[in-house]
C-alpha cells in the first residue's frame, strides 16, 4: 500500500514531518509522498527519517490554482521536484507564500468587520512555513466562534460565508509550465472538487488541461467513491495521463480521513502504481 497525497503541518496538516513517517511505517505504508501545500519544508525535514526507517518517500507539492472559465479552483500535485526545485521554482513559491500573506491580512479585517475578535499574530503563531485557513478555523473554534471545522468553514471561511476573501492563485497553465520548466509532473488533483457533475464536460476539461501540459490524474483519492475511480481511469487511459492517488491526510483537521486507507478504507493503492509513475515521468 502507497499514498501519494498527504499534509504535514509545515501546511496544514496537524502531524510534524517526523511524526507523518512514524505514522506510515506504523500504518504499513511502503512509499509515502509529503504534498504540503506551497512548500517543500516538510519534505525536507521527513527525508532523513525516511531513509533510516526504510520508507520510499516521494517529494510533492500542492498548488491552488484558477481554471479557465467558470471552473472553480483547480489544485494541481507536482511530484519529483526534489532534485530541482529551482531558484526559479522557489522564487515563484514565495509569491504564493506573499499571496497567502497578503489575504490573511484581509482575512483579518473581513473577520474583525463582522465582530470577530482576532488576531494575525495570535493565528500566525499556529503556522510554521505557511499559514493557512485551518489556522484560522482552529482559533475561531478556540474562542467559540465555531464548534468544529466544518462548521468554521462555513460560517466564516468557505467561498460562500460573507467574510470570504480570495487569494491569488496563479492560471492553471501557468503553473503547470512552473513545473514543467523546473523539471516537474504535473497532475490533476482530485478531480472530483472541480464539481462539474456532466461527464462530457468534465472530460472536456480535462483534456484542455492535458494540452497545456497536465501529465497525470488523481484517480485514487479519499473522496472518489468507485465509480469515480473507474472514471478517472478511463480517462487517464484515454488521454494517455499518468494515474496517481493518495489520502489527502490532514491529521486532525480532517479525522476521518486515514493515512493510505482513505475514508472508511476506500483506499488500497499498489506499489505499482509509483513504478508506472516513476517509469512514465
Ligand atoms: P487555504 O489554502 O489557506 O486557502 O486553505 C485551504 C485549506 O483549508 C484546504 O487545503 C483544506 O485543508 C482546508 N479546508 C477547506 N475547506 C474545509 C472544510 N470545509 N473543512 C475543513 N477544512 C477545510
Ligand atoms: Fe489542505
Ligand atoms: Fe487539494
Ligand atoms: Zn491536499
Amino acid at each position: 500500500m502507497i499514498d501519494l497525497h498527504s499534509h504535514t503541518n509545515e501546511s496544514d496538516g496537524t502531524f510534524t514531518p517526523l511524526a507523518l513517517v512514524e505514522l506510515a511505517v506504523q500504518t504499513g505504508v511502503e512509499a509515502l509522498a509529503i504534498s504540503d501545500h506551497d512548500t517543500f519544508a516538510g519534505y525536507d525535514q521527513a527525508l532523513p527519517e525516511a531513509q533510516s526507517r526504510g520508507l520510499d518517500l516521494v517529494c510533492g507539492i500542492e498548488l491552488s490554482t484558477r481554471g479557465p472559465g467558470r471552473a472553480r479552483a483547480v489544485h494541481l500535485l507536482a511530484y519529483f521536484l526534489r532534485d530541482t526545485p529551482t531558484a526559479e521554482f522557489r522564487a515563484w513559491l514565495g509569491e504564493l507564500i506573499e499571496g497567502r500573506r497578503d489575504r490573511n491580512r484581509r482575512l483579518i479585517a473581513s473577520l474583525r468587520e463582522k465582530g470577530v475578535e482576532i488576531e494575525l499574530a495570535e493565528v500566525e503563531r499556529l503556522g510554521r512555513t505557511l499559514t493557512g485557513r485551518p489556522h484560522f478555523a482552529r482559533i475561531l473554534i478556540d474562542k467559540g466562534y465555531a464548534p468544529n471545522y466544518e462548521e468554521a468553514f462555513r460560517r466564516y471561511l468557505g467561498e460562500t460565508a460573507p467574510t470570504f476573501v480570495e487569494r491569488y492563485a496563479p492560471d492553471v497553465p501557468v503553473a503547470i509550465q512552473h513545473v514543467l520548466s523546473a523539471g516537474g509532473l504535473p497532475v490533476l488533483a482530485h478531480p472530483i472538487r472541480l464539481g462539474m457533475r456532466d461527464p462530457d464536460t468534465e472530460d472536456t476539461f480535462i483534456r484542455g488541461l492535458r494540452n497545456a501540459g497536465l501529465r497525470g490524474i488523481e484517480v485514487f483519492h479519499s473522496d472518489h467513491d468507485p465509480a469515480d475511480m473507474e472514471r478517472y481511469g478511463a480517462i487517464a487511459r484515454k488521454y494517455n495521463l499518468l494515474v496517481t492517488g493518495g489520502s489527502d491526510f490532514h491529521g486532525d483537521i480532517k479525522p476521518q480521513i486515514a493515512l493510505g486507507t482513505g475514508y472508511h478504507g476506500n483506499l488500497n493503492i499498489p506499489m505499482t502504481v509509483l513504478n508506472d509513475l516513476r517509469a512514465g515521468a
